[in-house]
This record gives C-alpha cells, structure tokens and sequence, in this order.
C-alpha cells in the first residue's frame, strides 16, 4: 500500500476532534446496526464508506485510527491529494463524483471502486487507464432516477434503460471489474423525495443485472439523511459523509 518516500504526513489530529469523529462515528454505526436489525439483516452485509470530501487528511488519519477501511472523495484533485497524504494508512479509496475522462488516468492510481460510471467514453478512458497502470479497477454504474432515457441525472448518472449496457461494456474492458450499482437519492421527477422508493428501484435492477452479471453485488445507496432507507431496501453501501464529518461548508 504504502511506498517508502511516503512519509506520513499530517500531524495528529487534535484529541477534541478526534474525540468528536468517534462519537460521531457511533452515532451513525448505531443507525446502521438499527437498521440492519429492522430489516432482519446481518450487520456485515452493511459496509460504511466515509466520505471524507472538504475534509483534511487529518481527519482521514483520525477516522482509519478509529477503524474506518473504506473512504470515498468526489473530486480528483482532492482525492488525489489526501490519498497520498495517507498512503501509509490501510483505505481503500472510493471515487463517487462526476468524473472527466481526462481524469481517468489519476483517479486509478488511488481507487479501488469508482461508484460514478455513466458512459461508454468514461468506460473507455478508465479502463485504458486501469490497464496502463496494470491495476484493476472495481467499477458501479451509477442510475440516475431523474434522467431521461437518452440523457444523464443531475448529479451525473444513466437512466435505468441503460443500465445493462453499459454494465456490458465494463464487463468487457480490460482493467475494469463490474461490482455494482449506485445512486443518488434524485431531487426531481417521480422519486424526489422518495429516497425509499428510488433505493427499492436500485435493488430491483441490481437483481435483474446479476441474472447476467452475479459478480455485480454492490449496491450503493444511502447518504447521512437517508441510510435507513438504503439498509431496508437492501443496500450493500452507504456513503455517509456529514454524519460523521460534520455539515461541510458549501461547495461551488
Ligand atoms: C457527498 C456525498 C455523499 C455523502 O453525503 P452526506 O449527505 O454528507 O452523507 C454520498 N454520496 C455522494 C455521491 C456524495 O457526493
């Protein structure tokens, strides 16, 4: 993981802030294990992925101190950053924003999973990155419930119709793994504000895929405000940022 020049950068984080992110951290492991246990799910069947986005690698340090394996960014140029700041820590690092193809080559140099693939260009460049780099990359289609059929979601993603194709060309590319669905709870359209509704959705074409695909098990659903709904609708995932990090300032 971690190459001999890295020296480990960031100095401790200060013991109120850290002491903050636990019981944060807590807070939101209780949810996850309340709503496993409503659900009628083994709590492992739940991983929780940070999203450490506008936070410092301080932060990252603190949380993988306090047993957190799995962080994820939405932007490059950050991510690239606070991953090597804390390569000598066991993440594994999840991209889950809109990528550039002109990324690509970047964002395999520290991601396991990119959670955001939403078209054959991006497909494309990430696995001729993946390959170039002799990685293997774990990829999600992300489903924008809000996108019309020839379109993308405001947040990035493809219509549900073009799911199993671009499942099909990520299975095919060298360099990349097909490992799942993900979305984000839509604002508008017919599952604006129906977080439950649109997760259920996700499970439904996650089952369907893995008639054709059954190593593509991942579903990634769920964000700080709606984790419950992703657990009871079957979410392998869920990416919580504020919980844990606290309101983050606004971004753009
Ligand atoms: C920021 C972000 C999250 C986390 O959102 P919170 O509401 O802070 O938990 C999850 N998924 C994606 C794609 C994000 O960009």
């Amino acid at each position: 993981m971690t190459g001999p020049s890295h020296a480990p950068s960031g100095a401790a984080p200060d013991p109120e802030r850290a002491a903050e992110l636990a019981a944060n951290l807590a807070r939101v492991e209780e949810r996850i294990a309340a709503a496993c246990a409503a659900a009628g799910r083994p709590r492992e069947e739940v991983t929780l992925v940070v999203v450490t986005k506008t936070y410092p690698a301080e932060d990252v340090r603190a949380l993988a101190a306090l047993g957190v394996r799995q962080v994820a960014e939405n932007r490059d140029q950050e991510a690239a950053a606070k991953a090597e700041a804390c390569a000598d820590l066991p993440l594994s690092w999840h991209f889950v924003g809109q990528l550039q193809t002109n990324k690509a080559r970047h964002v395999v140099r520290y991601a396991d999973h990119v959670h955001s693939v939403d078209r054959d260009r991006l497909v494309t460049a990430l696995s001729a990155a993946a390959t170039a780099a002799g990685r293997t990359l774990g990829c999600l289609v992300q489903v924008a419930f809000d996108a019309e059929a020839a379109g993308r979601g405001e947040r990035g993603g493809v219509a549900p119709e073009r799911v199993g194709a671009l499942a099909d060309a990520i299975a095919a590319a060298d360099g990349l793994r097909m490992d799942g669905l993900m979305t984000v709870a839509p604002l508008t359209g017919r599952y604006a504000g129906q977080p439950r509704m649109a997760f259920d959705r996700l499970t439904e074409i996650s089952s369907r895929l893995r008639e054709t695909h059954p190593a593509a098990t991942m579903v990634s659903a769920g964000m700080s405000q709606d984790l419950e709904d992703a657990v009871a609708a079957g979410a392998t995932h869920v990416r919580v940022g504020t919980a844990v990090l606290g309101v983050r300032p606004r971004l753009r």
